[in-house]
Protein backbone atom coordinates (compact mmCIF):
# COMPACT_ATOMS: atom_id res chain seq x y z
CA UNK A 1 0.00 0.00 0.00
CA UNK A 2 1.60 3.51 -0.96
CA UNK A 3 1.34 6.29 1.14
CA UNK A 4 0.67 9.60 0.19
CA UNK A 5 0.85 12.50 1.90
CA UNK A 6 -2.58 14.69 1.40
CA UNK A 7 -0.70 17.98 1.12
CA UNK A 8 1.40 17.90 -1.99
CA UNK A 9 -0.34 14.73 -2.99
CA UNK A 10 3.08 12.10 -4.06
CA UNK A 11 4.15 9.11 -2.35
CA UNK A 12 6.48 10.06 0.89
CA UNK A 13 6.91 8.37 4.11
CA UNK A 14 4.94 10.59 6.85
CA UNK A 15 2.55 10.42 9.66
CA UNK A 16 -1.10 8.50 8.89
CA UNK A 17 -3.94 10.61 9.23
CA UNK A 18 -6.61 9.66 11.61
CA UNK A 19 -9.51 7.87 10.33
CA UNK A 20 -12.74 9.45 10.64
CA UNK A 21 -16.28 9.09 9.41
CA UNK A 22 -15.78 11.87 6.79
CA UNK A 23 -12.63 9.30 5.17
CA UNK A 24 -14.58 6.42 5.61
CA UNK A 25 -17.71 8.13 3.76
CA UNK A 26 -15.20 9.34 0.96
CA UNK A 27 -13.59 6.02 0.81
CA UNK A 28 -17.03 4.56 0.77
CA UNK A 29 -18.02 6.22 -2.25
CA UNK A 30 -14.87 5.95 -4.14
CA UNK A 31 -14.96 2.02 -3.62
CA UNK A 32 -18.81 2.36 -5.12
CA UNK A 33 -17.54 4.09 -7.71
CA UNK A 34 -14.53 1.40 -8.24
CA UNK A 35 -12.30 4.64 -7.83
CA UNK A 36 -10.42 3.67 -4.87
CA UNK A 37 -6.76 3.95 -4.83
CA UNK A 38 -6.28 1.86 -1.97
CA UNK A 39 -3.37 4.39 -0.98
CA UNK A 40 -2.48 5.72 3.11
CA UNK A 41 -3.23 8.91 3.25
CA UNK A 42 -0.16 10.60 5.39
CA UNK A 43 1.10 14.04 5.96
CA UNK A 44 4.63 13.97 5.35
CA UNK A 45 7.47 15.53 7.87
CA UNK A 46 7.55 18.98 6.13
CA UNK A 47 3.58 19.45 5.98
CA UNK A 48 3.11 18.70 9.69
CA UNK A 49 2.43 22.02 10.46
CA UNK A 50 0.24 23.28 7.70
CA UNK A 51 -1.69 19.93 8.15
CA UNK A 52 -1.79 21.06 11.98
CA UNK A 53 -2.91 24.67 10.99
CA UNK A 54 -5.54 22.77 8.40
CA UNK A 55 -6.90 20.74 10.78
CA UNK A 56 -7.01 23.27 13.85
CA UNK A 57 -9.31 25.93 11.26
CA UNK A 58 -11.78 23.10 10.41
CA UNK A 59 -12.23 22.20 14.04
CA UNK A 60 -12.81 25.92 14.66
CA UNK A 61 -15.03 26.53 11.71
CA UNK A 62 -17.17 23.18 12.64
CA UNK A 63 -17.54 24.79 15.86
CA UNK A 64 -18.45 28.19 15.16
CA UNK A 65 -21.05 27.54 12.23
CA UNK A 66 -22.60 24.60 14.75
CA UNK A 67 -22.64 27.52 17.46
CA UNK A 68 -24.28 29.81 14.96
CA UNK A 69 -26.99 27.08 13.39
CA UNK A 70 -27.67 26.28 17.05
CA UNK A 71 -28.35 29.74 17.89
CA UNK A 72 -30.59 30.88 14.81
CA UNK A 73 -32.41 27.91 16.03
CA UNK A 74 -33.07 28.52 19.24
CA UNK A 75 -34.03 31.83 18.72
CA UNK A 76 -36.61 31.04 15.81
CA UNK A 77 -37.50 27.96 18.58
CA UNK A 78 -38.60 30.35 21.77
CA UNK A 79 -39.93 32.76 19.19
CA UNK A 80 -42.57 30.13 17.81
CA UNK A 81 -42.91 28.77 21.17
CA UNK A 82 -43.87 32.48 22.61
CA UNK A 83 -46.06 33.63 19.80
CA UNK A 84 -47.91 30.40 19.19
CA UNK A 85 -49.11 27.72 21.32
CA UNK A 86 -49.92 24.88 18.54
CA UNK A 87 -47.79 21.92 19.40
CA UNK A 88 -47.49 21.70 15.30
CA UNK A 89 -45.32 25.00 15.04
CA UNK A 90 -43.12 24.43 18.19
CA UNK A 91 -42.12 20.68 16.61
CA UNK A 92 -41.73 22.54 13.15
CA UNK A 93 -39.33 25.14 15.24
CA UNK A 94 -37.49 22.09 17.13
CA UNK A 95 -37.13 20.20 13.41
CA UNK A 96 -35.69 23.82 11.99
CA UNK A 97 -33.32 23.67 14.55
CA UNK A 98 -31.89 20.14 13.89
CA UNK A 99 -31.81 21.42 10.31
CA UNK A 100 -30.17 24.53 10.68
CA UNK A 101 -27.45 22.88 13.27
CA UNK A 102 -26.34 20.20 10.65
CA UNK A 103 -26.50 22.78 7.77
CA UNK A 104 -24.27 24.50 9.58
CA UNK A 105 -21.93 21.47 10.14
CA UNK A 106 -22.08 20.24 6.34
CA UNK A 107 -21.07 24.13 5.29
CA UNK A 108 -17.88 23.69 7.62
CA UNK A 109 -17.19 20.50 5.65
CA UNK A 110 -15.51 22.34 2.56
CA UNK A 111 -12.82 22.99 4.71
CA UNK A 112 -12.80 19.71 6.33
CA UNK A 113 -9.31 18.48 6.98
CA UNK A 114 -8.54 14.45 8.72
CA UNK A 115 -6.67 14.78 12.35
CA UNK A 116 -3.38 13.28 12.21
CA UNK A 117 -2.62 10.18 13.92
CA UNK A 118 -0.97 10.36 17.69
CA UNK A 119 1.69 7.81 18.26
CA UNK A 120 -0.52 5.22 20.17
CA UNK A 121 2.72 4.28 21.97
CA UNK A 122 2.34 7.77 23.55
CA UNK A 123 -1.24 6.81 24.63
CA UNK A 124 -0.36 3.39 25.77
CA UNK A 125 2.58 4.59 28.26
CA UNK A 126 0.19 7.52 29.72
CA UNK A 127 -2.17 4.93 31.08
CA UNK A 128 0.01 2.76 33.68
CA UNK A 129 1.88 6.37 34.86
CA UNK A 130 -1.45 7.96 35.61
CA UNK A 131 -2.63 4.74 37.49
CA UNK A 132 0.53 4.54 39.00
CA UNK A 133 0.57 7.92 40.38
CA UNK A 134 -2.88 7.24 42.14
CA UNK A 135 -1.38 3.70 43.56
CA UNK A 136 1.29 5.42 45.09
CA UNK A 137 -0.89 8.47 46.55
CA UNK A 138 -3.00 5.87 48.30
ZN1 LIG B 1 3.90 16.60 1.90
Amino acid sequence: MAKVCIIHQKESDGIPVKDDIVLRAIRGVKKAFRASTGNQLVVCKAHVEEAKKRRAKFEKSLLTSALIGALFGTVMLVVSILSQRSIFDILRGILLLVFLVVVMAALSLYQYFPALEEGPQKKRAAKPTARAAKRTRR
